[in-house]
Parts: C-alpha cells; structure tokens; sequence
C-alpha cells in the first residue's frame, strides 16, 4: 500500500468510528465550536491532566470559574430525565435553603436534618443553621462536607456512605408546607441553568395516602412556578425499591401505588388538555445488591401486559460485575430507557440491539464517578456509546452530594473528557427532549422552547 492509499483507508476508518450524533451545524455554531475549542484547551493547559479527568468537581473550585463551566451553566441543556425526589439541588445550595427555614434543625455532629416538630432529635445537638453558623459551631464547608461525598474518608465503603448521606434530608419530607417550598426553590434553580424539564424518580411511601399527599405537594410546587414560568414541565417516575432482603410484597405496592397515583394524578394545569403526570416506575438501591431483575419479570410482564403505555425507566447496567446482565431483562422488559447502563459494553450484541431500538442510556457520569464505578471519565463507556449510535442523554442523579451545579457538572465532565464538540452537545440535549417520557404535545413544545433558546445562547456566544 503507498501512502496515499494508506491515508485514505485511515480517512474511512476514521469516518466509520466517529461520533455517530452529528447535527449538521450553522455558521454562527461553528463559531462557538471555535470558541468552545479555545475554552477547551484552556482548561487542558491549566490543569494536571490526572487529577483533571477524575472531575473531582465538587471540590475543585478552579473549575468552576473556566470559561467553560461558565459557557455550560448559561446553555440551554433540555430535560434532566434522572434525578432522585430531596436530592435535587447541591449541598451549597440547600444551605441557602435551609438557613431560611428555621422549622429545620441541624444535628451539628451528623450534619443530619430534623424537622423541629419531630421528637427524635437530640435537642442538645441540633440548632437551626443560622444559629450553628453564627455561634461558629459549624462552618459552611463542614455543613458541606457533611451532606456530600466530601465528607467521605479513603477507604470507607461508597454505597453505605452515600446511602446515609441521602438520610440526611429524609426530614425534608416532614412538613407539606417545607416540602412544597423545597420544590419551588428547587424547580425555579434547574430552570435558571437552562433545564426546563425534570423527571423525578421518587420513592414515595409504602403508604397510598401518603404517596398520594407527597405527589400532591409536588404537583402544587411545580404549578406554582410553571404560572410564571410556563415552559417548565415535571413529571414523576414512581420507584419501589429492590435491595436483597426486601419482601416480596414491597416492590408490589409500589407498583400498584404507582398505577394508582397515574391516574388520581394529572397534570392538568391547563385543564382542557390534560397530560400524564405519572410517567413510568423504576426500581432504585445498589444493583449488586439487590434482587436481580429477572426476578421481577413476572410482576413487571403483566404491568407491561395490562398497562402497555405505562412505561418502565428501569435503574440498571450499574455495574462492575463483569457477570451482572440485568440489561437484558430490561431490553425484554421494553424499559423505555435505563438508568446507567454503564455496563451494556460486555454484551456487544445486545448493545446493537439497545441501538436498535433506540433505548436510551440515561448517563450520569458525575455519580458514576463519586460511586466509583469509573476513576478516569475519558474511559466511561458514555463515550463508546455514541461512537456506536447508542442514544444517550446526560443526566444527574443525586446532585444533592455529588454536584456543584447539577447536570452542567455532568456536561463540563463529558466535555472535556470526551471532547465533544458544539454538534455533539446539542445532540445530547435533543435526545434528553426527544427520549424524555412525556407525550407528543408536550415534546413539540420542548423542542420549540429549546429551538429558541439555543439559538439565543448561539447568538450570544458567536459574537464573543
Ligand atoms: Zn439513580
């Protein structure tokens, strides 16, 4: 072969591996594909390359103060389709929130968070916020380190850390009143970062009345911002919990309850045109221990039977077990989409199937990385993935202790470790819009307010 030949092999090699996304971009695009690029090596030069791609972005404040991460926190993202019920804004953030609320009190040893009507608090421990930051008990980066992986030491086992750290803010739920103000304050954060849609996974109650009253709350939130803010559209997955040992009953009421609640439940803010606000269910807890999947398939299979259109958003592929194959009971089960996936890379035929059928990966490769599933996020499979035409979209998981700012954390990570360009990043919030759970209508009009947005953003950024 002389040279010649030889690089045009290499240019159809090249051509056959690369980025399967792609949109076709304007002139004003790839001026911000230039200025992204210049944005890009700037923080390649200005950080240790080791320590960089771990994205250690909770702590790693320089970061946040790149270019980049500005450029990411203004940009137009779409939906966040997997985020966990009071783990919606970061630790900084719930500061702010909690300081204002003096109806919650803080246990300054555990950082832990009692409503003040509740009776199992130590009274001699817990303080409001003001008061503990005041009398200088706590600083705010102890209450930080408190209520985030931060406060993880080496060694100590990730799942049962981050497990009771999520307890911290179980209180949250205690009074209606809090509850409804912690969605506000969080629905109106994800709509000043550019993200007009969430879907919440919510493990609601046992309890059908309480599940019901919880996604009443929810429901009167988001009206109550969406009045002002009409492009905001939330909707909840229900999730039951699947961790070995839980009784066989307990996923079963959480499903029944699910079923239950889509139909007392809508969303109906405009009255004469209903829509779901009950989307799908989930099953939730450390996938390597819990219940396999195919253990399930008996009682998801007659869901699927006797409610075609409620769909499964199945929590799986989360995995470093190289024999741990829950995908393929969720590609038999018709999940909609799979929270992580990460793992579909062992099965190579059953990838081309996931690519097929266009199921897509909700990718959170910030808690992936705070959860240790992956040390270096330039070899998460996300990458693989859309070299493959697996559809993926980025999504954030429990920002609440492993975000700085939730979702821009996930694209700034992607960004650099991937090196995604202008056309890849647009594709990715599409998808989150188009693989999103909620009906047609309601997508055409995502899709027209994102449209408007990105290109103000693009206008903005072109001229800079
Ligand atoms: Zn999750």
């Amino acid at each position: 072969m002389d040279y010649n030949s030889y690089l045009e092999q290499r240019k159809i090699l090249e051509n056959e591996n690369a980025n399967l996304v792609g949109n076709v971009i304007n002139d004003s695009e790839k001026k911000v594909d230039s200025l992204l690029n210049n944005y890009k090596n700037a923080v390649y030069s200005e950080n240790e390359t080791d320590r960089l791609f771990k994205m250690n972005l909770l702590s790693n404040d320089k970061l946040w103060e790149s270019d980049l991460y500005k450029l990411i926190c203004e940009m137009p993202k779409g939906a966040d389709l997997h985020v966990h019920a009071t783990a919606l804004v970061p630790a900084h953030k719930l500061i702010g929130f909690v300081k204002t609320h003096t109806e919650l009190l803080v246990d300054i040893n555990d950082g832990h968070i009692y409503h003040i009507d509740e009776e199992t608090y130590n009274k001699e421990k817990c303080f409001t916020l003001s008061e503990i930051l005041d009398k200088g008990m706590l600083s705010v980066a102890d209450i930080e380190k408190k209520w985030s992986m931060l406060g993880r030491v080496h060694n100590q086992n990730v799942w049962e850390y981050f497990e009771n750290l999520l307890c911290i803010f179980e209180s949250i739920e205690y009074s209606y009143d809090t509850l409804f103000d912690y969605y506000v304050f969080a629905f109106k954060d994800y709509l000043s970062l550019g993200i007009n849609h969430i879907e919440i996974h919510a493990v609601l109650s046992e309890d059908r009345e309480k599940a019901f009253e919880l996604t009443n709350v929810i429901k009167k939130a988001y009206f109550a911002v969406k009045k002002e803010h009409t492009e905001l559209i939330v909707s909840i997955i229900c999730a039951g919990l699947k961790y070995l040992g839980v009784e066989e009953s307990v996923p079963k009421t959480y499903l029944e309850n699910a079923l239950w609640l889509k139909d007392k439940i809508l969303d109906d803010f405009y009255p004469e045109e209903p829509h779901r606000f009950i989307i799908g269910f989930d099953l939730v807890n450390e996938e390597d221990k819990s219940v396999p999947l195919k253990d399930f398939a008996p009682l998801l299979l007659e869901c699927r039977e006797k409610y075609p259109d409620f769909n499964l958003y199945i929590h799986c592929g989360e995995s470093l077990d190289a024999q741990s194959d829950n995908l393929i009971d969720a590609y038999l089960l018709d999940s909609k989409r799979v929270g992580h996936g990460m793992n579909l890379y062992r099965y190579p035929k059953l990838l081309q199937r996931y690519a097929e059928r266009e199921i897509c990966l909700e990718c959170c490769v910030i808690s992936n990385q705070t959860l240790k599933y992956t040390k270096d996020i330039r070899l998460h499979p996300g990458a693989e993935y859309l070299k493959r035409g697996v559809t993926i979209a980025l999504c954030s998981d429990d920002p609440v202790c492993q975000e700085h700012e939730q979702l821009c954390d996930d694209f700034f990570a992607s960004v650099i470790c991937w090196n995604l360009n202008i056309s890849d990043i647009k594709q990715l919030c599409i998808n989150s819009i188009l693989y999103s759970g909620v009906d047609s209508k309601q997508k055409s009009q995502m899709i027209g307010n994102f449209k408007k947005a990105w290109q103000e953003f693009i206008e903005k950024y072109s001229k800079m």
